[in-house]
C-alpha cells in the first residue's frame, strides 16, 4: 500500500529537509521526497523523529553472540590471556551448536541490530559443516539459517561465505576447525554457488566472496577464488594480530598487507576487516588501491588487537566501515565512538573524525561509515534516501532531552557522542517498521527461541 511517512526531519547527504513527507509504494522503495504534504489520498503517518539511513553492520559472527561476557573471567590472573586463548573458548563454542540453535541465535542478535538502528549486515560466515566435520545434505544449510534468521528479524543480509582451508601458513588444519574447512577452491566455489542459491528466497539478501585470511588459505587457492570474483565484495581479515604478522613474515617473507597488495589486484571491491598493525607503506597501499578497511572497535578493544593508523589513512583519502565482529558491543554510535576515542587517546588530539570539507565528526562518522558500509554489501549506491531506493532507516527519537533541545547542526553529534539505543526510536527496513517505539516486532517469539537455545546448550 502506498503510505506517506511525515519525519521531523529526514538527512540527506548536504543537509537536513525539515519537515519531510517521504511516500513509499507498497514494497517498501521511495516514489517521492518532499518538505511539502502531498496531495494524495493515502495514509500519512506521522513520525516523531528524524530519519537517518540505516546502519551497515560490515563485519559479522553471528554465533559469537551468544559468548559475549564468558570470556572474561581468568581463574589465574597471573596466567597470559589474548586473542589466540580467546579463540579456543570460540572453537569449543562452534563445535556445539546444531543449525536450529544457530539459527536462534542469529536471530536474537539481528533483532537486536535492528534495535540499534542497523538494516544490513554482512555475515563473515564459516561455520558450515555439521559437528563432525561433514558437510550437510545442503551445502550451505547454515547460512541458508543465517539468511532464514535476518528473514525473521527482518534485516538485510550479504552473507558471506568464508574459503577457510588451513590451519596456519602451510599447516593443516587442527580437529577444532573442522566445521570451516574448504579442501580446495573448487569446493570453496561449490559452497560460494550454494550460499547464493539460498540467499535468493530473501529479497534483502545477497552474496559476497570471503576469504578467512591469509593464514588460512594458500596462495594458489586465493587466485583460484578470486577469479571468480566479478564484481562481489571480497571480505578478508587481515593483520589483526602482531603473531600473524610475524608468521606471515616467516612464511611469505613480507607483512600481510604488503604481500596481498603485491600478489593480488587489490581494489575497491576488497574490505580489509580490520588491518590494524600496518607499516606506513602499508597504510598507504591500501587507501591507493581503493580498498575499504572494516573496524571493529569494540571487538578489538575486547580482544586487545591494537589501534588502527586512522589520521593517516584519512588523510589519504582511505574509506573505512564499521561492524560488530564478535559483538560483545552492537551499538552503531558506541563503535564510531570508541574508533574516535582510541585515536584522541594516542594522539592527544580531539579532531580525528574529520575530513578537509567536514568537520562535524558525528556526521562524519556516519557518512564514512555508511557509504563505505554499502559497498561492502555490494551496494554502491550513494544517496542518502532517493526515489526508487528502499526506505531503510533508523529514526531518532525526537523527544530524548537532549535530541528534543539540539539544534539541527548539533543533531549527529550529539547522538554519536552521548547516544544509545534509547535514542532510537524505531528503525524500518522496506518501508515497513521492524522495531517500532523502541520495541521489535518479533520479540516475544525470537527472545523465548534464544532462551531455549542457550539453555540446551548449557554454556552460558
Ligand atoms: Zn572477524
Amino acid at each position: 500500500m502506498n503510505k506517506v511517512w511525515e519525519f521531523e526531519g529526514l538527512l540527506q547527504q548536504d543537509d537536513w529537509i525539515s519537515p519531510a513527507y517521504v511516500t513509499t509504494d507498497n514494497s517498501g522503495l521511495i516514489t517521492d521526497i518532499s518538505t511539502q504534504k502531498p496531495i494524495l489520498d493515502i495514509e500519512v503517518e506521522s513520525v516523531a523523529g528524524y530519519a537517518i539511513p540505516g546502519f551497515q553492520n560490515a563485519h559479522s559472527h553471528a554465533f559469537q553472540y551468544a559468548m559475549s561476557g564468558l570470556a572474561e573471567i581468568h581463574p589465574d590472573p597471573t596466567s597470559q590471556d589474548d586473542f589466540w586463548s580467546w579463540r579456543e573458548t570460540m572453537y569449543n563454542i562452534a563445535l556445539t551448536m546444531d543449525p536450529e540453535q544457530f539459527e536462534h541465535i542469529a536471530t536474537m542478535l539481528y533483532a537486536e541490530m535492528l534495535s540499534h538502528g542497523y538494516t544490513q549486515v554482512a555475515e563473515f560466515h564459516y561455520v558450515h559443516h555439521d559437528k563432525e566435520g561433514k558437510p550437510y545434505a545442503q551445502l550451505a544449510e547454515m547460512g541458508n539459517r543465517l539468511v532464514s534468521a535476518a528473514q525473521t528479524a527482518g534485516i538485510g543480509i550479504t552473507l558471506v561465505p568464508i574459503f577457510y582451508q588451513q590451519g596456519g601458513f602451510g599447516k593443516a588444519p587442527s580437529d577444532k576447525q573442522r566445521r570451516f574447512i574448504s579442501k580446495n577452491a573448487e569446493s570453496y566455489l561449490e559452497l560460494l554457488s550454494a550460499s547464493d542459491s539460498a540467499t535468493k528466497k530473501y529479497n534483502k539478501a545477497n552474496v559476497g566472496l570471503g576469504i578467512h585470511s591469509l593464514r588460512a588459505v594458500d596462495q594458489e587457492s586465493i587466485t583460484a577464488v578470486l577469479n571468480e570474483a566479478k564484481q562481489m565484495p571480497i571480505h578478508i581479515h587481515i593483520a589483526e594480530q602482531l603473531k600473524e604478522v610475524e608468521d606471515c613474515l616467516e612464511f611469505y617473507g613480507q607483512r600481510p598487507v604488503e604481500w596481498l597488495l603485491n600478489n593480488f589486484a587489490v581494489n575497491e571491491n576488497f574490505h580489509l576487516v580490520h588491518a590494524t598493525h600496518l607499516t606506513a607503506e602499508e597504510t598507504t597501499g591500501i587507501a591507493k588501491s581503493g580498498a575499504h578497511v572494516v573496524l571493529c572497535p569494540s571487538t578489538e578493544g575486547n580482544l586487545g588487537d591494537g589501534i588502527f593508523p586512522l589520521g593517516q589513512f584519512q588523510q589519504q583519502g582511505g574509506q573505512w566501515s564499521i561492524g560488530t565482529d564478535s559483538h560483545i558491543g552492537i551499538n552503531p554510535l558506541e563503535e564510531l565512538r570508541i574508533l574516535d576515542y582510541g585515536q584522541r587517546l594516542t594522539t592527544h588530539r580531539r579532531n580525528q573524525l574529520i575530513s578537509p570539507t567536514n568537520g562535524d565528526a558525528g556526521r562524519f562518522g556516519i557518512d564514512m561509515a555508511l557509504k563505505a558500509g554499502r559497498k561492502a554489501m555490494g551496494n554502491h549506491t550513494v544517496a542518502y534516501f532517493e526515489v526508487g531506493q528502499p526506505l531503510d532507516a533508523a529514526v531518532i527519537d525526537a523527544q530524548t532531552p537532549l535530541i528534543a533541545t539540539s539544534n539541527p547542526k548539533n543533531l549527529l553529534s550529539t547522538m554519536v557522542y552521548s547516544g544509545d539505543r534509547t535514542f532510537i526510536l524505531g528503525t524500518m527496513v522496506n518501508g515497513a517498521w521492524k522495531v517500532k517505539n523502541k520495541i521489535h516486532y518479533a520479540s516475544d517469539q525470537i527472545v523465548s527461541n534464544f532462551k531455549t537455545s542457550i539453555k540446551a546448550l548449557k554454556f552460558r
